[in-house]
């Protein structure tokens, strides 16, 4: 029997993304699918994926006269079927087209100043409060048997469901259960208690075990309530997330959520990310022509200005902010070039990270280079032309780049913590012998965990034999979606009513 599941999502590839959240909700339709699910997407309407839905391309489903009539002017919204399902998405689209909370410059979250939009409760309790109606049977012609919401900007989803469902014209329809998955506990969509009256919920929801939080609301949290299942990233993140320094608050929920709460690691899209037909490369390779990979190294040099030369090349492609632990790098820059180390990095973000890692590269020419922006064709080529990638992240809920690196080649050295510590196994002397390690692990992210690990990695790099077996375990490594789809599928018929 097909399992029919919605995915409620605030971004997805290829249509909008900010962050890892948007590859998993592109991937997910195409790997559920071999595992009997049919999963459509529910996406806001942005002027971004407005803009690719060509007019004619898609069908008006439904209509809400007033989506949200607490605050007046009463919000009208529309939702839009895409057709045929654009490129990259396997399964429908579903769009919630409300240009007054959607269309509008700046980013999904926050306006061209990089501020938060003011009204982003209402945007997303709106957002929340139509996956409700189309997942309880309010929209004709559609029906699902499990709903999958995905961070706090749909985690009022589940709880529209749970307290308000819709009143269905359907005879029979059922409320269908949740599952909701956490990317980043840091972000929880916490809102002041003002915003309660405006989502248009009975008194009983503002309640310590629902979405009432701290005297505001939280929409991650409300989700977190409602859902039958809690997912995170990886098994070592799900586990982390009991504990205070990871669960940010919501330790005690998680806890008390027992086994409902699972960790399923993210796949990579290995259509993107295969070295052997990248056309982002200098020389393309496979673990059997592997001796052409040097040829990229060779260009990355070039491109970015450093000395020729054998030694250990080091890589780091990241968010410049504290959880990444960019600022310990920065810290280690002297140490990793007296170690006989060069440094390439590629990165944006907090303005005091970028002034400390200028400084590094202007105090090493030729051996240290460093460019800011977002550049995802740079990001391909260094990952195929360095020898070790830093990853010296303080929390890392599953992380892609590492996952990347493995399968180009470059061996990570990463914070044990979260994804990260699932995906590389350390190279300690019985993994060596077992031939499994990929990569390398250290535990405190300051300045001697990371000058440690790095020159462990600098001493292993100096066994050429030693180091090749790294980055062909790396190579064979399977870190695709087959797996992942899989427990997904497990996961919906676990909760789904018998019926489906
Ligand atoms: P997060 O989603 O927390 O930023 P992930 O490792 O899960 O971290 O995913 C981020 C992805 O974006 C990685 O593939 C990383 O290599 C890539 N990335 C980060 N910064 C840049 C950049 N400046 N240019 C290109 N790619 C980048």
């Amino acid at each position: 029997m097909v399992l029919r599941v919605l995915s409620v999502a605030s971004e997805a590839v290829p249509f909008i993304k900010t962050g890892g959240l948007a590859d998993v909700a592109g991937a997910l339709p195409a790997a559920v699918a071999p595992h009997g699910v049919a999963m459509s997407t529910l996406l806001p309407g942005y002027p971004q994926v407005m803009a690719r839905l060509s007019a004619g391309a898609f069908r008006v489903l439904h209509e809400w006269p007033a989506l949200m009539s607490a605050p007046a002017p009463p919000i009208p919204a529309r939702l839009l079927l895409a057709e045929p399902a654009e490129e990259g998405l396997a399964g429908p689209l579903l769009v919630l087209d409300a240009p007054a909370l959607f269309v509008r410059d700046g980013g999904p979250y926050v306006d061209t100043a990089g501020r938060d939009w003011a009204d982003n409760a209402l945007r997303f309790a709106a957002f929340g409060r139509a996956a409700a109606d189309i997942a309880g049977g309010a929209v004709t012609g559609l029906a699902f048997d499990v709903v999958h919401a995905h961070d706090w900007q749909a985690g009022m989803a589940l709880a529209y469901l749970r307290f308000a469902p819709p009143v269905s014209a359907r005879p029979g329809a059922h409320v269908p259960p949740g599952v909701m998955t956490i990317h980043n506990m840091a972000f929880q969509g916490h809102f002041g208690g003002d915003v309660f009256p405006q989502l248009g919920l009975p008194q009983a929801a503002w309640a310590m075990d629902g979405v009432e939080y701290h005297g505001g609301v939280g929409f991650l949290k409300a989700g977190l309530e409602a859902a039958a299942r809690i997912t995170t990233v990886s098994p070592t993140y799900a586990l982390e997330i009991r504990s205070p320094q990871f669960g940010m608050g919501l330790e005690g929920l998680i806890l008390s959520r027992g086994d409902a709460v699972r960790g399923l690691i993210n796949g990579i899209d290995t259509r993107e990310w295969n070295p052997a037909a990248d056309p982002a490369l200098a020389a393309g390779f496979s673990a059997r022509n592997f001796n052409r990979r040097v040829l990229n190294k060779r260009a990355l040099e070039a491109e970015f200005g450093l000395e020729h030369e054998d030694g250990p090349l080091f890589i780091a492609i990241s968010r410049l902010t504290w959880q990444k632990g960019m600022d310990v790098l920065a810290e280690c820059v002297d140490q990793l070039v007296q170690m006989g180390g060069r440094l390439a990095l590629l990165g944006s973000g907090d303005a005091a990270i970028v002034g400390q890692l200028h400084a590094a590269a202007a105090r090493h020419p030729g051996r240290v280079a460093v460019r800011i922006g977002y550049d995802e064709g740079l990001s391909h080529r260094m990952q195929a032309g360095g020898d070790a990638i830093l990853v010296p992240s303080r929390f890392e809920p599953c992380g892609l780049t590492q996952l990347y690196a493995l399968a180009y080649g470059c061996v990570p050295v990463v914070a044990r913590t979260g994804g990260l510590a699932d995906t590389v196994v350390d190279a300690n002397l019985a993994a060596l012998k077992a031939k499994v390690a990929t990569g390398i692990q250290f535990d405190r992210v300051d300045y001697s965990g990371l000058a440690g690990a790095i020159a462990r990695a600098i001493h292993l790099y100096r066994q050429a034999d030693a180091w090749r077996s790294l980055q062909k375990n790396g190579l064979r490594a399977d870190f695709s979606w087959a797996s992942s789809g899989g427990a997904y599928a497990s996961l919906y018929r676990e909760i789904a009513p018998e019926t489906a």
